[in-house]
């Protein structure tokens, strides 16, 4: 037996070997393990709401009295059904195998009811709703209530109740967590605002919102340290190039001659400047950011012809399958109407067996010259023969760690990232500080601005008259939900329900497909492809596909619970649509009644401008709004947020230096414990 927190949890009151094996396949095996299996998320109960303000699919509490005693009907499913008159109306409530409801409570007295609005036959419902009395909904209302992340066989309650027993055991009384008290210095040093309490208390039971919130932001800080320290830590690159001897761009500038279109002024001058610095002696580092639909792509393309030209490989790795593919397909069209000696070769999950194998071996011998893929580069089974030029499409998707892996397959590579995301520049400057910075601020010719309209979700129908007016113009559609299926503990449209809906309203007029994370690669790419090829009219899809996807002729996406999203998704995703010469609407559809996120959504309908968004968006979000806005497309951090969080990231960063600057190798007795972090870091 161990009397600290390294203690197994098989040990622990409630966990037999079953339940334990299911943690313990994720991971989770020790008392410690169970404490820093954070919650993913809170609910915050809030007061209960009228009659009139109940709208289908959103999360409310209602308060009020039973009208009767509530029914049971006994079957093979028993099912409880009453009325609760609330201020404005009744609301029907629904209870499946829970028989015991009609003996625990009475007629007389007021209960609060949470649960999911929805509407059948014209009422509103709650199935399954969440009771409290009174004392115990007040109680709630003062406090959060975690939501775990959750897999197979394990509740969220018994998550709960276990990290209860932890917390009441002497295992935990006699632990002092050691680490914590160093990042405590180091966060005074910061001026970060230390926790007063215990940081595992608080984070799965907060009571206290001021210690929660001071707590959350402590964790981040130390998260924001330990990644600026491992990404800033014995960096060291080679300054010159060890490939690409002979280098001749006149073939390079042939290309961009003969291209189907005139690249814009600022594609000019970026290449120009890329191609300067590659034919020279230095080495291209380069970090180039342009919005979405500016044309990266071609920038990219021009670049690994070059090397390929010069008898070299390059490399380009995208993060979705789909986008690889996308990639995979133009450049071999380009190679072929330009008649080029080349090969490209495509290196995803998808491309098993012996295919995968030949592919393989085409690139280990320099038989393939232009190599483009998914994460599946980095498997240690790719090997290279020559690669001079490395690139990462959409960086944001990718980690610094998986950045530095690609370019540690070349002898010492160019290397370039793309990224559309319009970070300030302030956070830029943090995150790729060693990054010279290429800018593309004009789009291309001929693109008409896209048209923005703003409504609430009780105007619906205008955003499906426009879908209609659209598709009956033979263009394509999206419809992004923020949701796969119907949700437990979020509130919003989801993809599954909104596609039968449309299917219905849409029959006879459009073919309605269906876009999300949880479906397999294979699934994904037929999709996109029936999509690209308009055997598809309109997606419904959630945020999967943000990024990088080329639909030209696609002119309509409507939002849905546009309010959930940061501005800087939401224009990610707009970003789908105005990519050719028809006019584009992007329609957002708030589900809040919320000022705050009322005047968020009319930033982004008011502009184009993915910096002015991105700017705006840091402004905007203040650090109470703490939960609910999904940064989906940034780099993922488990507490902090890049754009909410940022003034904590600046203190992160300088904190960072100073400590590299007395201690570079980080071995003094005051700093050598953050090396077990770093070494310890898997950034996503
Ligand atoms: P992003 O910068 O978001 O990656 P893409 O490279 O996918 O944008 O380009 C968006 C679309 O614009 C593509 O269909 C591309 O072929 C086209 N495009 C790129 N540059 C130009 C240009 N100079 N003139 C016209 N169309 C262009
Ligand atoms: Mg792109």
């Amino acid at each position: 037996m161990n009397n600290d927190l390294s203690q197994n949890l098989i040990e622990l009151k409630g966990i037999g070997p079953k339940t334990y094996q299911k943690l313990e396949k994720n991971g989770i095996v020790t008392y410690l393990d169970l404490l820093n299996f954070f919650p993913k998320d809170y609910i915050e109960y809030k007061e209960p709401i009228k009659y009139k303000d109940l709208e289908e699919n959103y999360f409310v509490t209602i308060c009020g009295k039973f009208v009767s005693r509530p029914f049971l009907r006994r079957g093979r499913i028993d099912v409880v059904t009453a009325k609760l008159k609330i201020d404005g109306g009744l609301v029907d409530l629904v209870w499946f195998r829970m028989p015991y409801i009609p003996s625990t409570v009475n007629l007389t007295s007021n209960y609060y009811i949470y649960g999911r609005i929805k509407k059948k036959n014209g009422k509103y419902i709650i199935e399954q709703g969440t009771i409290f009395t009174k004392e115990k909904y007040e109680k709630r209302l003062q406090s959060l209530t975690p939501v775990y992340h959750l897999f197979e066989g394990i509740s969220n309650n018994f998550i709960e109740k276990s990290i209860n027993e932890i917390i009441k055991s002497d295992n935990f009384k006699n632990d002092k967590i050691s680490s914590q008290d160093t990042f405590m210095k180091l966060a005074k040093e910061a001026c970060i605002e230390l926790p007063k309490e215990n940081i595992y208390k608080v984070m799965h039971f907060p009571i206290n919102k001021d210690e929660f919130l001071r707590t959350r932001n402590y964790l981040v800080f130390k998260e924001f340290l330990v990644f600026l320290l491992s990404i800033r830590k014995g960096r060291k690159r080679e300054e010159d190039v060890n490939c690409m001897k002979q280098r001749d761009t006149k073939l390079a500038l042939d290309i961009i001659n003969k291209l189907p279109f005139e690249l814009t002024n600022d594609q000019k001058n970026v290449l120009e400047n890329m191609l300067n610095t590659m034919s020279g002696d230095e080495k291209l580092e380069c970090l180039l950011q342009g919005d979405v639909g500016s044309g990266k792509t071609i920038i990219a393309f021009v670049l690994m012809l070059y090397v390929a030209i010069n008898d070299y490989q390059a490399v380009m790795m995208a993060p979705t399958e789909v986008l690889a593919n996308q990639h995979f397909a133009k450049m071999k069209k380009m190679i072929n109407d330009f008649n080029l000696p080349f090969n490209v070769e495509l290196i995803t999950g998808s491309i098993k067996g012996k295919q995968r194998k030949e592919a393989l071996e085409r690139v280990a011998k320099g038989e393939s010259q232009i190599i483009i893929g998914t994460h599946a580069l980095l498997q240690e089974k790719v090997q290279y023969k020559n690669v001079a030029l490395v690139i990462t499409d959409e960086q944001h998707k990718f980690g610094v760690k998986q950045r530095e892996k690609l370019y540690n397959k070349g002898n010492s590579p160019h290397f370039l990232v793309m990224s559309a995301t319009p970070i300030p520049r302030t956070l830029s400057l943090i995150l790729y500080g060693d990054l010279k910075m290429e800018t593309i601020k004009t789009m291309p010719k001929g693109r008409k601005p896209i048209k923005n309209l703003l409504i609430s979700s009780n105007e619906r129908v205008k955003a499906h008259a426009l879908l209609k007016r659209e598709i009956e113009a033979g263009r394509q559609g999206y419809v992004i939900c923020p949701l796969v299926d119907f949700s437990e503990t979020r509130s919003g449209e989801n993809v599954i329900e909104y596609t039968k809906k449309l299917a219905d309203l849409f029959k006879g007029v459009a073919k309605v497909g269906t876009l999300h994370g949880k479906m397999s690669e294979e699934e994904k790419n037929g999709i996109m492809q029936d999509f690209k090829e308009h055997k598809i009219d309109i997606l419904v899809s959630t945020t999967v596909v943000e990024v990088g996807i080329d639909v030209p002729n696609a002119t309509c996406m409507v939002i849905e619970n546009a309010d959930t999203f940061g501005l800087a998704s939401l224009h990610q995703l707009r970003g789908r649509i105005g990519r050719g010469n028809f006019q584009s609407y992007c329609v957002f559809v708030n589900g809040s009644k919320k000022d705050s996120n009322k005047r968020r959504l009319e930033v982004i309908s008011n502009t184009n401008d993915g910096f002015k968004i991105a700017d705006e968006d840091l402004k905007a979000r203040g650090p109470g709004e703490l939960f609910g806005i999904r940064q989906a497309g940034q780099l993922k951090f488990d507490f902090g947020d890049l754009y909410q969080d940022s003034e904590i990231l600046g203190k992160a960063s300088k904190l960072c230096d100073e400590i590299l600057e007395k201690d570079k190798e980080l071995a003094s007795e005051k700093y050598s414990f953050l090396k077990f972090y770093i070494k310890d870091l898997n950034i996503v």
